[in-house]
């Protein structure tokens, strides 16, 4: 990969920023794991990274405890489902106005992935998480707004790492290997937002070579990327940069765990970086 090579300074920098977090679990994950059964923990994960789309990690994580105050434990899965009403009075009072764009579909997200939870994983939980990644991938794509459309459904590769990765970034309830054909060697670690905006404020992502590559071929490049800054844990560099400039309240997420920003090894490469006086 050219690029790494021909980018050392930005490489190093970046494997200082991911080994701060190492042992940091996310927002999002401590609150997935404090599912009280399994059961429950599956559907904080399907639910996390089914609505983890144009929001950031602060706002949905504020959604999902208030969604949480309302249907506790498993109760988002019983029937009646949901009210469409109470779940967009949910949205108003987690974040901004107009701050999620996708709002209008969140309730049709939820009632669908309740109906895929209640035939699909309830009857026989073992048997669901006995599949391939590959059947578990397209059987996920029945989820509204899953992301059938794409050739490589970026939610569900997310979903899929969270139920396979140990813990601080994810639930280490399943572990099959499977070469598949999505033309990479080995079931890929997906992309979340901080690497892609890593990919784009500091990676190659605004090059030609990069900007015509179809998904197919980019997230091979991301396997590429999270393996040569990590030949042993890539998924540890995929778990750092989730951190980086998520957006929370007047700052980041990286910013907020740092303190500031001069003190980030990235600083001299980072877009977002405030410049103190
Ligand atoms: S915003 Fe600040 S803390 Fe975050 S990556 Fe940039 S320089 Fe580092």
């Amino acid at each position: 990969m050219s690029w790494v090579k021909k980018n050392k300074g930005k490489i190093v920098a970046t494997k200082d920023f991911i080994a701060l977090f190492e042992s940091k679990p996310s927002h999002l994950f401590s609150w997935i794991n404090k599912g009280a059964e399994q059961e429950e923990k599956i559907l904080r994960a399907l639910c996390t990274s089914m609505l983890y789309q144009q929001i950031s990690q602060d706002h949905l994580l504020r959604f999902l405890q208030n969604l949480w105050k309302e249907y506790p434990q498993t109760a988002l899965l019983n029937l009646p489902a949901p009210k469409e009403k109470t779940i967009l009075q949910i949205i108003a009072v987690s974040m901004p106005p107009n701050s999620w764009s996708i709002s209008a579909h969140v309730p049709g997200i939820i009632w669908s992935l309740g109906e895929y939870f209640r035939d699909e994983i309830r009857p026989n939980v073992r048997l669901w998480l006995s599949q391939s990644e590959l059947s578990l991938w397209r059987s996920l794509s029945q989820i509204y707004f899953a992301g059938k459309s794409s050739p490589i459904r970026p939610k569900i590769l997310r979903f899929i790492d969270l139920l396979r990765f140990d813990w601080p970034l994810g639930l280490a309830l399943w572990r099959k290997e499977e070469v598949v054909d999505l033309e990479v060697k080995e079931w890929p670690i997906a992309i979340n937002p901080g690497a892609s905006r890593w990919m784009q404020r500091i990676g190659p992502g605004k090059l030609p070579w990069f900007k015509k590559a179809d998904l197919k071929k980019q997230l091979q490049f991301f396997q590429e990327f999270y393996v040569g800054l990590n030949p042993k844990s890539p998924q540890l560099v995929y778990h750092g940069l989730q951190f980086y400039a998520d957006p929370v309240a007047k700052s980041y997420l990286c910013r907020d765990i740092i303190g500031k920003c001069h003190l980030c090894p990235i600083y001299d490469f980072c877009f977002y970086k405030k410049v103190y006086e």
